[in-house]
């Protein structure tokens, strides 16, 4: 094993569709269906036949306005939705050749900085804490200043952007994507403490007087992970490869990596393993056909990897700290020897700082301790997309607002 330089480089593979002739042609094959069927689908409500038909009518500047007031992050959306499943999932255009290509569209859209000035209201008397400088901390921080609300960010990392800028590799989702779309949500209105981690640095005695509203946007933060790896040299979290991935200068290599999951994240971990270890296997403990992850990500991980065993479910090491596997339906076991286990088994809510703010039935918030506290984001979001995190937006900023008793 040997340190290199981090290989994993920012790479605008997708940027050959932002050209306005192409993106204009490719609205022009929109049917312009009665009951669109790519709105529908849409968790956040994006509207994708709106913004198509300001762009048929050569509206750009109105069809660019029209995405970024729906979502102010439709760029990085325009990189990462799995729009496969959602707007381009039931697309008419589909049965006649090609489903249209709402994604680039809407990346295209994205792009065009058309931001307006925004009308922030006057200040009022209340102060907000939003623990978590995700993309949905973010979010709300700005939807509460333009309200006229001043709101303190308390965030555990060194940088704001949560998944998007410490775990989603930077090949799939370039810095610049991200800073393009949330450095304007910034303003005098909103403090931001970085290395802050609450439940750590801050307490909920702390804080439960002095703001008016606590609002959790932590995500998921809490790794699900096998007894018998614990602390174990070989063995390391996927968000802490991923974050490693991202960040790091310099980077380990390795002879061989083993990847456990089958999800999205087991993707991206099998995508950045590739770049830094001569050999990468993915293990899976279902069938090929019960994976998880999305299509896009799926051709990912199987060009990346070089070989995936499925039924296979992790046992314990052996003598020489190798892991053992048992077949998911029978007893029989195999050895895959690895020189790091990336171990990609899902993620739930940390609930070791929010128990004085709500009840977990299980691993999931079951309702309010504290009248004042509130959570939305991954945390409360049924599909774990970035569209769907933003999908509860609007609902928890309504909620606060009814609780202060504000307009
Ligand atoms: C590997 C990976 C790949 C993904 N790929 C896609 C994709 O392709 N497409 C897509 O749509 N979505 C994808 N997602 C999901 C997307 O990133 C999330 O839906 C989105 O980031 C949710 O935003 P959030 O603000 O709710 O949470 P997060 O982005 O997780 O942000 C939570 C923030 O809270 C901070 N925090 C946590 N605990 C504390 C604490 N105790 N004190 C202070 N701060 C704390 C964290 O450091 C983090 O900055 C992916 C996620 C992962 C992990």
């Amino acid at each position: 094993m040997a340190k290199i330089n981090n290989p994993i480089e920012e790479n605008n593979f997708k940027e050959e569709l932002l050209e306005l002739s192409k993106i204009q042609e490719e609205a022009k094959r929109c049917l312009n269906c009665k009951a669109p069927r790519c709105s529908l689908m849409c968790p956040m409500d994006c509207e994708p036949h709106r913004f198509i038909a300001l762009l048929n009518k050569g509206d750009v500047e109105e069809a660019a306005k029209f995405v970024y007031t729906k979502n102010p992050l439709s760029y990085i959306c325009g990189y990462i939705c799995p729009s496969e499943r959602y707007c381009e999932k039931n697309c008419l255009r589909g049965r006649i050749d090609s489903v249209i290509k709402v994604r680039e569209i809407h990346r295209f859209l994205g792009s065009l900085n058309s931001r307006f000035e925004e009308e922030f209201k006057p200040l009022k008397n209340k102060s907000i804490l939003i623990v978590g400088g995700g993309p949905i901390g973010l979010i709300i921080a700005n939807k509460m200043a333009k309200h006229g609300l001043k709101s303190t960010i308390l965030e555990k990392s060194s940088y704001l952007g949560g998944a998007l800028r410490n775990q989603i590799p930077a090949f799939r989702l370039p810095a610049s994507v991200i800073d393009h779309d949330l450095n304007p949500l910034l303003n005098e209105r909103i403090e931001i403490k970085l290395k802050m981690t609450f439940g750590k640095d801050a307490t909920y005695d702390d804080v439960k007087d002095k703001y008016d509203a606590i609002i959790f946007t932590t995500g998921l933060d809490k790794p699900r992970t096998y007894d018998f790896m614990l602390d174990h040299p070989k063995v390391i979290l996927a968000q802490d490869f991923l974050r490693m991935c991202r960040h790091d200068l310099e980077i380990e290599t390795y002879d061989k990596i083993v990847v456990i999951g089958g999800s999205d994240t087991a993707m991206d971990c099998l995508a950045s393993a590739k770049k830094i270890a001569k050999e990468v296997v993915g293990v899976y403990r279902r069938e090929k056909e019960r994976l998880r992850a999305n299509k896009e990500s799926l051709e990912m991980g199987f060009k990346a990897a070089d070989d995936f065993i499925f039924n296979r479910t992790p046992l314990r090491f052996d003598e020489v700290g190798n892991m053992v596997f048992k077949n998911y339906y029978g007893e029989d076991e195999e050895t895959i020897p690895a020189s790091l286990y990336v171990l990609a088994i899902g993620v739930l809510i940390d609930d070791s700082y929010l128990k004085d703010f709500f009840e977990f039935e299980e691993d999931s918030i079951k309702c309010k301790k504290i009248p004042n506290a509130f959570y939305a984001g991954d945390m409360s979001s049924s599909d774990k997309t970035l569209v769907s995190a933003l999908s509860t937006v609007e609902e928890v900023v309504k909620e606060i607002f009814e609780y202060l008793k504000l307009d």
